[in-house]
């Protein structure tokens, strides 16, 4: 189970320890291009709430028992952890045990702000229905914003893939995170060459 053998392999801390250290390597134009994109999902995901707040979610999702954070095991990204860091926020452990690993017995653990794609962009019939015509017009405008910033990260970092942060990181098989796509092909074209492999 890949929860499983990210638990065993990669414990938590350490992919924060090699989060927050590639951070600190990126040159300024990488690091402020990232700001760039980090503080307009965080600005995009609090108006977001605020719509949602504004249609009673919170009520109607306390109703139903949260039923949506059932299906969130792969929804936290890449993206969703550098934003919390650069922010400067610790964020909570995952619990591996639970439906979603950031669902605490009160809800959610994590920020609005650093909250997944999926989970600040779903609303299900009965919270749409407590929209406005424009709150509910300005919530796709939103999601569609939202979207192009996610997509802006994972096109630039293959782990920011959007489905999600514990698949990523399986796949990326021990590259850097934070590691421009198509920089792990030059590297692996300059470990051929320098153990003397024709090209
Ligand atoms: S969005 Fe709808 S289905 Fe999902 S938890 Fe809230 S009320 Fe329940
Ligand atoms: S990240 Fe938070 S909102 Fe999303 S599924 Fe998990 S507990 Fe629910």
């Amino acid at each position: 189970m890949t929860s499983d053998l990210l638990n065993k392999s990669r414990p938590w801390d350490k992919i924060l320890a090699q989060c927050r250290s590639e951070l600190d390597s990126l040159s300024q134009e990488e690091r402020s291009w990232l700001n760039a994109r980090l503080s307009a999902i965080a600005a995009y995901q609090i108006e977001l709430d605020r719509l949602f707040r504004l249609a009673d979610g919170p009520a109607a999702c306390a109703s139903c028992s949260g039923s949506c954070c059932d299906c969130g095991r792969h929804h936290f990204t890449l993206t969703n952890l550098l934003g919390a860091l650069v922010q400067g926020l610790e964020p909570p452990s995952p619990d591996y045990n639970r439906p979603c690993p950031f669902l605490g017995r009160n809800g959610c653990l994590l920020e609005i702000a650093t909250r997944p794609f999926n989970c600040v962009t779903f609303i299900c019939e009965t919270v749409e229905a407590g929209l406005s015509p424009s709150g509910k017009k300005r919530f796709y405008e939103l999601e569609k914003l939202l979207r192009n910033e996610y997509e802006a990260v994972a096109e630039r970092y293959a782990a920011a893939s959007l489905r999600g942060l514990l698949i990523a990181l399986e796949r990326m098989n021990g590259f850097p995170l934070l590691q421009v796509r198509g920089a792990e092909s030059r590297l692996c074209r300059q470990t051929l060459f320098e153990k003397g492999v024709a090209l």
